[in-house]
């Protein structure tokens, strides 16, 4: 990190802040140069409030150098992570489709998504049991009795399961979800995701709305600094100016991920989309731009489904869809894991 002065900074307070600094145990480098003078920081600067030190009255500017994630970062990390879930491995090499209605509606409709995404060769059962939704006059999910649902379908067909959590006083009724997805909306619920660091469960981290990717690894590092290193990153569409779709697939995410992280990286079209027809574009670039899996919704009906109709897949678009999966995959040289 460091810290540029304001011209003709008064000597006394700048021997002041670096003796705070050095407080912090941080090795300090002050260089004064013609036209400006800085303070560069070595050593673990994560703790440092730079909106703090910005508004010190001989500091004109903080910059930092090196991500404020650790656990997260790829520096530190070279080696892409598999995450291992119920037999599955994802991430290098490994990819993985997860499949499912965006809400459990009833006994019938999950057992013959389950049978049918499995099917095509989907590798997880998604579906929402307790739904975030904007209105809170909209369909809410079944709450437990989703979750009861999902385990018969999970028990009926052998597929693991993966679905939301909204809040962790709920954490002990997901003890055999096998995947706990933490939403879009709950990206920056800070309690939730130290609970969730706290246990050893894998967790599908979705990114917020209007998050920064920064924003997205700390989110991550959030669960890891906690002990629990089985994080999946997922993008699934941040907000723009467009209005004629629902969100914007950020691609970009999956190149910056790589590069900047170690942990694998899913697309969720679906959502990103809003509607069925771009599933299958958008899908194919995620895997080209080296997307580890997609998260698809899929419904029995989608003209009755309770939520997300207009982007669920019926059972023949997703079998298609899937078939193109596949071929894409092989190309890429990576497996269904
Ligand atoms: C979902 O997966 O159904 C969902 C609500 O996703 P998101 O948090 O990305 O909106
Ligand atoms: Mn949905």
């Amino acid at each position: 990190m460091i810290i540029i002065l304001k011209p003709k900074a008064n000597e006394e307070k700048v021997r002041d802040l670096i003796k705070r600094l050095e407080r912090m145990e941080l090795s300090i480098n002050y260089s004064e140069g013609a036209t400006t003078t800085v303070i560069g920081l070595i050593g673990d600067t994560s703790a440092i409030d730079m909106e703090i030190l910005r508004a010190h009255e001989i500091v004109a500017d903080v910059k930092r150098i090196t991500e404020p994630y650790k656990a997260a970062n790829r520096k530190f990390h070279p080696d892409d992570t598999i995450i291992e879930v119920a037999g599955h491995k994802i991430g290098q090499g490994y990819f993985n489709v997860f499949a499912g209605p965006c809400s459990v509606e009833s006994e019938e409709q999950i057992i013959a998504v389950a049978e049918a995404v499995k099917k095509s060769g989907a590798g997880f059962l998604r579906g929402g049991a307790f739904k975030p939704r904007t209105s809170p006059y909209s369909f809410q999910g079944l709450k437990e009795d989703g979750l009861k649902l999902l385990l018969k379908a999970k028990k009926a067909t052998g597929m693991p399961i993966i679905t939301e959590i909204m809040s962790e006083l709920h954490l002990a009724l997901f003890e055999d979800v096998d995947l706990i997805q933490v939403g879009a909306r709950n990206m920056q619920n800070f309690t939730l995701l130290k609970e969730l660091g706290r246990t050893r469960k894998p967790i599908f981290l979705k990114r917020g709305l209007s998050s920064t990717m920064e924003e997205f690894f700390m989110s991550a590092e959030y669960i890891m600094a906690e002990g629990n290193r089985n994080v999946i990153l997922c993008e699934r569409g941040i907000r723009t100016f467009e209005p004629s779709i629902r969100n914007n697939l950020d691609i970009s995410a999956i190149p910056i991920v790589k590069r900047f992280s170690h942990l694998p990286i899913v697309i969720d079209p679906s959502h990103a989309a809003g509607t069925a027809w771009m599933v299958e574009p958008l899908s194919k670039a995620a895997i080209a731009a080296g997307a580890d899996g997609l998260m698809i919704e899929v419904h029995n009906n989608p003209k009755e489904a309770l939520s997300d109709g207009a982007q669920s897949l019926d059972f023949d678009e997703f079998s298609h869809v899937m078939e193109i999966i596949k071929e894409r995959i092989a190309f890429e040289g990576k497996v269904m894991g």
